[in-house]
């Protein structure tokens, strides 16, 4: 059974549609993260799991249970937001303890988890002292302490990392994602950062302007982007015109301006079905510069000229001119990296591309 089900969801805000239409299954225990720019609609999905808007059209369960007329208060749900606004006045452990008081939870059982919860968040001898006397990733690790005590259905986190700063947001994406598999806790997370997604999820939901433009895994998502906004958020540098002239076999063919014919492999271009305009996806990663002329076994190539260098310590990013567009590369520097005006092979492993149907309907 899944832990979370949304079911042709739409929400208007007067005339302003946010979400339009969007479905989505969350199975037990996995981590999801819901992500896309500002204002795609994350904040507002989440909401409506967590009961705190209603859905103007659709169905939310939880755990099969249909949740559309349950209180926020009834729905067993942990929530962690971006400020985790703890009681100033109450000490850690009453912070803790908060959820489990309208449970009716026996007081020494009570006391047993809130100590149980504490050492969890790896902060087991903090109950006595007050929010203030926390640091900002302390106080995020009781915030979540508050949310997990109650032992929720699902974990609901929204953008919790995005006041912290940039060091202590990594160290907290490893002991979130610690704590997810150490409880299994079905968990869904609200970022637009996608090195958090990718790091932390067992599936990516990326949206745009409310609606889902695809659901998988961290590296389905990552290699094989099932339209041009998704390639793009998850910053694919080069998106190029071309031609697909039909699969054959595992491979499917496509014709790239200066580059000629690639065969790159059926799962690299799942939406692809026949001959037509089609859009090719290359990683700045996976184009590689090299001195004119040269070839590289199982490698296309085409000649290109070096326009700019972005010099990034062991990598450079280079702009290289290519007939008559610019292509990104990103190449670790081995001695000292192509000087600007210097002519180039361009190589790429067509098995490194993906493609894409023009206008994301299938080819
Ligand atoms: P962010 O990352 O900036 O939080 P988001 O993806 O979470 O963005 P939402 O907060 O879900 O986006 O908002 C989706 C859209 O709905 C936005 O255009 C927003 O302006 C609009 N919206 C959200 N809440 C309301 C509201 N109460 N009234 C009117 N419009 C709203």
């Amino acid at each position: 059974m899944s832990a979370v089900t949304l079911t042709d969801i739409v929400k208007r805000f007067g005339s302003f549609t946010a979400l339009h239409r969007m479905s989505m299954e969350i199975a037990e225990g996995n981590f999801v993260t819901l992500l896309g720019p500002s204002g795609c609609g994350k904040t507002t999905t989440l909401r409506m799991i967590a009961g705190l808007l209603d859905p103007t059209e659709g169905e939310i369960r939880i755990k099969g249970r249909r949740m559309n007329e349950v209180p926020i208060h009834k729905r067993n749900l942990g929530l962690v937001f971006q400020n985790y606004a703890l009681f100033p006045h109450k000490t850690i452990a009453e912070n803790v303890a908060f959820g489990l008081k309208y449970r009716s939870v026996p007081k020494a059982e009570a006391a047993r988890r809130v100590s149980e919860t504490l050492e969890l968040v790896q902060l087991p001898h903090v109950g006595d002292r007050y929010p203030k006397q926390l640091s900002g990733g302390q106080q995020q690790r009781i915030a979540l302490a508050r949310a997990l005590v109650i032992e929720p259905d699902v974990l609901l986190l929204d953008e919790p990392l995005s006041a912290l700063d940039a060091n202590l947001r990594e160290d907290m994406r490893v002991e979130l994602k610690r704590i997810q598999h150490r409880i299994g806790v079905t968990t869904v997370f609200v970022t637009h950062d996608q090195s958090e997604a990718l790091a932390m999820s067992d599936l990516v939901v990326v949206m745009s302007d409310g609606r889902v433009e695809q659901i998988g895994a961290p590296e389905e998502v990552y290699n094989t982007p099932e339209t041009e906004f998704v390639a793009r958020f998850l910053g694919a540098a080069n998106i190029v015109e071309a031609r697909s002239l039909g699969a054959d076999g595992g491979s499917i063919g496509i014709e790239a301006p200066d580059f000629g014919r690639l065969e790159i492999p059926r799962e690299r271009a799942p939406k692809l079905n026949g001959a037509g305009p089609a859009k090719l996806v290359i990683r700045a990663e996976k184009l590689h510069l090299a001195l004119p002329d040269a070839t590289t076994e199982g490698m296309v190539s085409a000649p290109g000229v070096v326009e700019t260098v972005d010099y990034q310590g062991q990598a450079a990013r280079y702009f290289v001119r290519v007939g008559d567009r610019q292509l990104q590369a990103v190449n670790m520097i081995d001695e000292r990296p192509f000087a600007e005006g210097t002519a180039v092979s361009v190589q790429l492993r067509p098995r490194d591309c993906a493609a894409l149907p023009v206008g994301g309907k299938p080819g």
